[in-house]
């Protein structure tokens, strides 16, 4: 990779680049105890030199999904006005991808149902990229006309997860996928495939790699520009993480690999730790963890954007993103949603510590 490549007008093209260019060579830059996790599952091709990827290949991109996953089942229905503000916070803050609404049905998601609002509503002179989440075409032609720049499909892992959520199984939502994937590409948007489930089953219990691995292959043949593995229900441990993300990379080709990790059973900053060892370079994140699924029962909380910045920044990744801004921002989200929420950092504050000492709570 030359120099110049990393001049770009797109930061999410130079971003796509050097992704890939880490997820080549992820293999030479672990810490001993994961290159002997890891080592289990490498292949002849994954054994090749590094690139020269140079300072921004630790560089992580957070994508911040408060405004869709967070406050989708959140049991206090923000205006449209609050969500915009949410979203313009965030983005002063530096965050640069935002999944800012869904356009899925308003009976079954009321608090999705001002998205093309929402949208009309956003900040378009600055670098944030939107993404809107859409289930299925009609979802997707509303997010085309209401301006996003990025879609974010969801595939779910499981048959019954799949016809629970969608009506559809696993194979039926690829279908989806497919039909989307070329008018995506025709309309210039950037395309993510999350896959639902991915650790873990609401209705089915354990899902097998090999089922989870065939499932990213089948969505790489549409060619997105990157997968999201998501832990939908909170139940995935570090070591999961790097068997799951060693399973599915055969297949990316030159999709980029995300994780969405939620916070249920407290294990979702050390997966998301996990993650970022094993070569991933975009989370998604919920400022202050508010969130959770509407159709996966008891799955709450998002890892917080605030606690996985300050991991990422003190493990040596930056973020662009402005922490004390973020910090800020809890204060405000929870007047608006009117309940306290559960991101620990703006609790115990910024470490090393300004002039004045430790926040009173924490002395
Ligand atoms: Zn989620």
């Amino acid at each position: 990779m030359g120099a110049s490549d990393l001049v770009r007008t797109s930061v999410d093209a130079t971003h796509d680049r050097l992704f890939r260019s880490v997820e080549r060579c992820y293999h030479f830059t672990l810490p001993p105890a994961w290159v002997m996790i890891e080592s289990m599952n490498m292949t002849e091709t994954d054994n090749h030199p590094a690139d020269s990827v140079g300072v921004a290949a630790d560089r992580v991109t957070i994508v911040e999904v408060a405004a869709r996953d967070g406050l989708q089942s959140d049991p206090t229905m923000l205006s449209t006005a609050d969500k915009v503000e949410l979203i313009t916070r965030a983005v002063s803050a530096g965050i640069r991808r935002i999944e800012a609404v869904s356009f899925v049905n308003p009976k079954r998601v009321p608090q999705m149902a001002d998205a093309d609002e929402v949208m009309a509503s956003l900040p378009r002179d600055n670098e944030a990229s939107y993404i809107g989440l859409v289930l299925n075409e009609r979802g997707f032609e509303r997010a085309v006309a209401a301006g996003v720049d990025e879609i974010n499909v969801v595939v779910v892992a499981t048959d019954t997860f799949a016809n629970k959520n969608q009506g559809t199984d696993t194979e039926g939502l690829v279908s989806v996928w497919a039909a989307i994937a070329d008018k995506a590409r025709q309309a210039g948007l950037r395309t993510s495939v999350t896959v639902a489930a991915s650790f873990g089953c609401p209705y089915e219990g354990e899902v097998p790699v090999g089922r989870l691995s065939d499932v990213v292959a089948r969505i790489c043949e549409y060619g997105p520009d990157e997968v999201a593995l998501a832990d939908s229900i909170g139940v995935a441990v570090p070591t999961d993480v790097v068997t799951r993300i060693a399973a599915v990379r055969p297949s990316l080709g030159d999709a980029a690999l995300r994780c969405h990790f939620h916070n249920t059973r407290n294990t979702g900053m050390a997966n998301a730790a996990a993650a970022v060892q094993a070569g991933v370079r975009v989370l998604d994140s919920s400022l202050a963890g508010i969130g959770g699924c509407p159709f996966a029962p008891n799955a709450t909380g998002n890892i917080a954007t605030e606690d996985l910045v300050y991991m990422l920044e003190r493990m040596g990744h930056p973020t662009g993103v402005d922490l004390d801004a973020l910090i800020a921002m809890v204060p405000w989200l929870e007047a608006a949603l009117e309940h306290p929420t559960p991101g620990l950092l703006a609790k115990a504050g910024n470490f090393p510590f300004d002039r004045s000492g430790p926040p009173a709570a924490a002395r």
